[in-house]
């Protein structure tokens, strides 16, 4: 190839943080870091002739350029391309649209079946796929049972279920549930005396031996924080990707943002659910990107991170309530 010119993979994508940057394999799932220097070459020379980048460099820096260029095709971020082909690798268009007006309903259990019929009834019409069922104390399997048939014939794709551990419950009573609610695809036991992971075909039943005593401490212990792929990074491009297009509907029927909220937009029992989640007070933190929250506009996660924390406008910026806890 007589020019050869450097084209960086669509799907890897490099994100500058203060002091490092990461880049994202949106494709394979996963990062690298990378120092902001090879960040602010990837950025200045895509798509350029291997000579053109080589003239702006002196002969010192030309050997970092070398290492540079080394390590990003070992690992596969870049590739040599003849000019007339690199109009055939453009960037990804960071884009976002989905065809739902909710989609993620944390329903915390009782045995008011009334009220959780009530959610039920009216987060399906809204295109709801997944569901969190979730109780800080227990419930028996027979109501359980009644909870997930109210999900039979409906749209719902996946249903997690978080319950504290109980004597009188067995692991079979367990499977046959889910064996019976296809939708399940984890049943996770906390405060149990043990820790065991039983897998069965798509479905998991998890016992762990987590106390958990509010419900911000609720978050699945094998979930990972960071989440690389095309759809959470274009998602967190323009949303929180935690809070947005997502309800929850506390045992009181309460209509909240998340369930460890005191703040709440209405009642079940009196208020829709499909107006509650067109005012603009509730959907504020839908927006709340990392991009325009302190702390984490200049993280090099900021858009592969699955962070839960509240957070609250300070009258130019949104701050995290928490201190983050998750950089590596
Ligand atoms: S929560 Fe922490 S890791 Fe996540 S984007 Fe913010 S600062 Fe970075």
């Amino acid at each position: 190839m007589k020019d050869k010119y450097l084209i960086k993979f669509a799907d890897c994508i490099p994100v500058k943080g203060d002091n490092r940057s990461t880049i994202c394999d949106l494709t394979r799932n996963t990062f690298d870091f990378i120092p902001n220097d090879m960040f602010d070459f990837l950025d200045t020379n895509n798509k350029l002739s291997l000579e053109k980048i080589m003239s702006k460099y002196n002969e010192t820096d030309k050997v970092i350029v070398s290492e540079y260029l080394e390590f990003l095709e070992k690992k596969e971020y870049i590739f040599y391309g003849a000019k007339d082909e690199i109009e055939c690798f453009p960037d990804i268009e960071i884009k976002f649209e989905k065809p739902y007006k909710l989609l993620t309903a944390i329903i915390e259990m009782s045995d008011d079946l009334s009220i959780i019929e009530s959610a039920v009834n009216q987060i399906i019409p809204l295109g709801v796929k997944y569901i969190q069922l979730r109780s800080l104390t227990n419930i028996k399997i027979e109501v359980l049972d009644k909870i997930l048939s109210l999900f039979l014939e409906s749209s719902i794709e996946r249903i997690e279920i978080f319950i504290p551990f109980s004597e009188n419950q067995t692991k079979e009573q367990f499977e046959t549930l889910i064996d019976k609610h296809l939708r399940i695809s984890t049943i996770n036991i906390f405060a149990a005396p043990f820790s065991e992971d039983i897998l069965r075909w798509r479905s998991k039943l998890l016992f762990s031996e987590k106390e958990i005593t509010s419900h911000s401490l609720f978050s699945c212990s094998r979930c990972k924080t960071f989440r690389i792929n095309v759809e959470f990074f274009t998602e967190a491009n323009f949303f929180n990707v935690y809070f947005n297009n997502k309800v929850s509907i506390s045992k009181n029927g309460d209509i909240k943002n998340c369930l460890s909220f005191d703040k709440s937009f209405g009642n079940i029992k009196s208020d829709k659910i499909s107006n509650i989640i067109k005012k603009a007070n509730f959907t504020e933190l839908w927006y709340a990107t990392k991009d325009i929250t302190a702390e984490c506009k200049t993280c090099e996660f900021r858009f592969i991170c699955f962070d839960s924390s509240d957070v609250f406008y300070n009258g130019s910026d949104y701050e995290r309530a928490e201190k983050c806890n998750h950089k590596l």
